[in-house]
């Protein structure tokens, strides 16, 4: 993590008040948080909806703090306090990490995409780690306040950082990647997600192709190449940017040349070498955030061979295609992270193919943020289920029942069940399950389903 007097972190930032007295005081790391203070750390007060930082700034410096900014409109600065002044806190915290990257030697690893930024994030910090110090995005710090938080943490000894860029709306991946330099961005697909926010795919993957604009030159960017909406708009960078592709078809660098789904995971082999790869992560979308993982692995000279002693070891961010067991011996795949179409039919479609079980049973919950077509999405994934493969489908919520409506004309009513109550569902669903039976659990975040999954597990 960063470590600077406080001299040194005013010719980084705009620092307006006169600290001299306290210049020589050393800052190890940065917190935004009061309860998180390390001793040393610089705290910065932000302010959010309920809180401002600025109330805890006395408290954070009582707790072991070695100094705090101070936003110059916040009325009652604490002088007698080691502070530094400044115009905007979050401006300043953004800058800060701005300056340190760019004194850093680090490489950097930039991740963006609609669906799988985590989960690349997790195998290529994995896979980088065989050869070289890494640190990675912890969590979900993907924002303009988690990646410079992220960017402070780095170690001055870190070869490689990999970084997870989100955004909500244009210009935010150009901030992020402005700020972090990459010399490597991924992109991982485009799919929904924020269509409410951008109005079209067409206009999500010219936000997620913002993230070139921070890649050095000559920096490789590897995208998923069977998205056309990705390759036409890459054409204006050719010459100026390395470029590898990913994907299922053949018309890319890296593809899968035979696939096999197991209970725990995937093989697979690839166009590239003979090795046949072992992932511990469920679902064959998961093939291409590792295709792309391994591209980035392949740009820092890292062995296929290698790659796969890599992947054996891999762990990720949790409640991401978790595989969990049910207090009736059932299996649940706990998906209740988050969901968008691209993401829910890529689950099903796992859930479909899987075999060894008698039963399979959806449990599908609102999809938010899609948009005033967002009716019309849940209704889509009820139509395209198939009836030879699914047994039973639970929907959770008022979004949820237009999935249960697009299912009727192909499961039929009795295999279906719709609420809006999480206790009433749990118990009905308890009445169906077997010990061979498979649940797969899918909705947004804030349908919080995980509390299905514990109900379940009870
Ligand atoms: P967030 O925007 O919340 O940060 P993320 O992009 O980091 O999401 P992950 O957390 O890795 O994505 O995965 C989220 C969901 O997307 C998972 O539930 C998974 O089922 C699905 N998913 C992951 N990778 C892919 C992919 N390549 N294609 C389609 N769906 C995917
Ligand atoms: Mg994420």
């Amino acid at each position: 993590m960063i470590k600077r007097s406080l001299k040194q972190i005013a010719e980084m930032i705009t620092v307006r008040n006169d600290f001299k007295s306290v210049e020589d005081v050393m800052i190890n790391g940065v917190t935004i948080d009061s309860r998180k203070i390390e001793p040393g750390n610089l705290f910065v007060p932000l302010r959010g909806e309920h809180v401002d930082g600025h109330d805890y700034v006395e408290e954070s410096i009582r707790k072991g703090a070695a100094a705090a900014l101070w936003q110059k409109d916040v009325p009652n600065p604490p002088l007698h306090l080691p502070i530094l002044i400044v115009d905007d806190c979050l401006k300043a915290l953004q800058e800060l990490a701005r300056q340190y990257r760019k004194e850093l030697p680090v490489k950097v690893v930039g991740i963006t995409g609609s669906n799988g930024k985590t989960t690349t994030k997790d195998i290529t910090a994995g896979l980088l780690s065989l050869q070289y110090k890494v640190q990675k995005t912890e969590g979900n710090f993907n924002n303009h306040i988690g990646l410079p938080l992220t960017v402070l943490g780095l170690e001055e000894d870190t070869e490689i950082a990999v970084l997870e860029m989100g955004m909500s709306g244009r210009g935010e991946i150009e901030f992020l990647t402005k700020l972090a330099c990459p010399d490597v961005v991924i992109i991982t697909n485009i799919g929904e997600s924020h269509l409410l926010d951008l109005g079209s795919r067409e206009s999500i993957a010219e936000a997620k192709l913002e993230i070139l604009q921070g890649l050095k030159e000559d920096g490789l960017a590897i995208l998923h190449g069977d998205e056309p909406l990705l390759m036409e708009r890459i054409q204006m960078f050719k010459g100026k940017i390395q470029l590898k592709t990913f994907g299922r078809s053949e018309s890319n660098d890296l593809y899968p040349t035979q696939i096999t789904q197991l209970e725990n995971g995937n093989s697979f082999t690839i166009n590239a070498t003979d090795t046949v790869f072992q992932l511990p992560i469920l679902g064959t979308h998961n093939i291409l955030n590792a295709l792309a993982a391994m591209l980035a692995a392949r740009y820092f000279s890292i062995s296929f061979e290698k790659m796969n002693e890599g992947f054996r070891s891999m762990k990720l961010t949790n409640m991401r295609m978790e595989l969990v067991e049910g207090s009736q011996g059932e299996k649940i795949i706990n998906d209740a992270y988050n969901a968008s179409p691209t993401s829910m039919m890529a689950a099903i479609e796992l859930v479909a193919n899987l075999h060894g079980y008698t039963k399979k049973i959806l449990v599908l919950g609102d999809m938010l943020e899609l948009g005033p077509e967002e009716e019309e999405y849940h209704h889509q994934i009820g139509l395209r289920l198939d009836r030879d493969k699914i047994d039973l489908l639970f929907t959770y919520g008022n979004l949820g029942k237009h999935i249960a409506n697009g299912a009727k004309s192909v499961l039929g009513k009795q295999r279906i069940f719709a609420f809006t109550d999480k206790e009433a569902l749990i118990k009905e669903l308890k009445q169906h399950i077997t010990p061979s039976t498979l649940i797969l659990v899918k909705a947004s975040r804030g349908m919080k389903l995980e509390e299905v999954v514990k109900g379940l597990q009870k």
